[in-house]
């Protein structure tokens, strides 16, 4: 399964016009979250919030839907949203923590709850595990370096960063700069080159730009409690939907996505292995299913 085990497939958007303004697509995380702690299915929610530094995110434990929208947006560098969630528990108290994650942070929180050493009391409070599409990511010297070389423009300006029809896009208060994203190549996070998870499988929503027009998003309900916090949402008004689109510009475009990003890391995979590197432990090009993920 390329695109992971889901129950239903949609393409949805937050019905809140103050959601749509800052969110980075459909504004799904955001109204997931808003909607999950106004009915006390989570009494938090762990995000990627704002910073002294301009895009240079920081987790932090939002409580309010103000604080949910204060953190809206993506960030193109890496927020270690999982090493809040021991404090999210231990520090601020929740009981049922909601948390983003990509879906590298995903395969760790999954373990995490799978072999609780240490983690025993946070284990079964993650309430709302929402999982983000991720093809690669930047660390922050590389994002701030191709920005000011290749682009010519200073953080501070930036109003919006996106990938989307092969570009590196970002967005100031008057003007749109785009550069070919191969361009952007060699500057991404090395671990991203053995990464076999495309489209957040392991999380209990997931959700993400490719495969839905804009302004709205490819949404994935994966678990049951995923599904019932979505559809509950939906029947709530938060989120309307409607059906995705199966041809060239929906599921077809996220299945091709995914296949080659798994494709080309289990090469990487292999050619590591033939040095005696580390790998991904469950990676084997050997497997009858080479692509599959767990
Ligand atoms: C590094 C990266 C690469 C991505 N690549 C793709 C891609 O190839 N294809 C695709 O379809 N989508 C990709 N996405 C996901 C996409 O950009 C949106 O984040 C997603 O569609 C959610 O948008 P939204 O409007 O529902 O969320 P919003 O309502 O805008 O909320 C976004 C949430 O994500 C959190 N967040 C922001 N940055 C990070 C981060 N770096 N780490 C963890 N949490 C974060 C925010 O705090 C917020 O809670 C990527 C995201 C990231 C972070
Ligand atoms: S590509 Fe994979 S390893 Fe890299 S940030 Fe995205 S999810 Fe994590």
């Amino acid at each position: 399964m390329v695109l992971g085990t889901y129950k239903e497939v949609v393409t949805a958007r937050s019905t809140d016009k103050q959601i749509q303004k800052v969110s980075q697509d459909g504004g799904i995380v955001s109204a997931l979250f808003c909607y999950a702690l106004e009915e006390k299915l989570i009494d938090g929610a762990v995000v990627a919030g704002p910073t002294d530094e301009f895009w240079k995110p920081a987790p932090m434990v939002a409580m309010s839907a103000d604080e949910i929208i204060a953190a809206a947006g993506t960030k193109y560098t890496f927020s270690p949203n999982v090493l809040m969630l021991k404090q999210a528990v231990r520090q601020y108290g929740l009981e049922k923590v909601g948390t983003v994650a990509i879906p590298c942070q995903t395969m760790g929180i999954r373990k995490m709850q799978s072999y609780p050493f240490g983690v025993r009391f946070l284990a079964d409070k993650i309430a709302l595990l929402t999982g983000i599409f991720c093809m690669e990511n930047f660390p922050f010297v590389s994002l701030e370096t191709f920005i000011s070389e290749k682009m010519g423009i200073s953080m501070e300006l930036v109003e919006k960063m996106d990938i989307g029809k092969g570009k590196f896009i970002v967005e100031t208060q008057d003007d749109v700069l785009t550069i070919p994203l191969k361009e952007t190549h060699g500057y991404e996070q090395a671990g991203c080159k053995v990464c076999l998870d495309y489209v957040a499988e392991l999380a209990d929503v997931s959700t993400g730009s490719v495969g839905s027009p804009d302004g709205w998003s490819t949404v994935f309900t994966r678990t049951e409690g995923g599904e019932t916090i979505f559809k509950a949402a939906v029947e709530a008004g938060v989120i309307e939907t409607k059906p995705v689109n199966e041809g060239k510009f929906g599921l077809e475009m996220l299945t091709k996505l995914a296949t080659q990003k798994k494709e080309k890391a289990m090469k990487e995979i292999d050619k590591r292995k033939g040095m005696g590197l580390p790998v991904p432990f469950k990676a084997s090009s050997e497997k009858e299913d080479p692509l599959a993920n767990v």
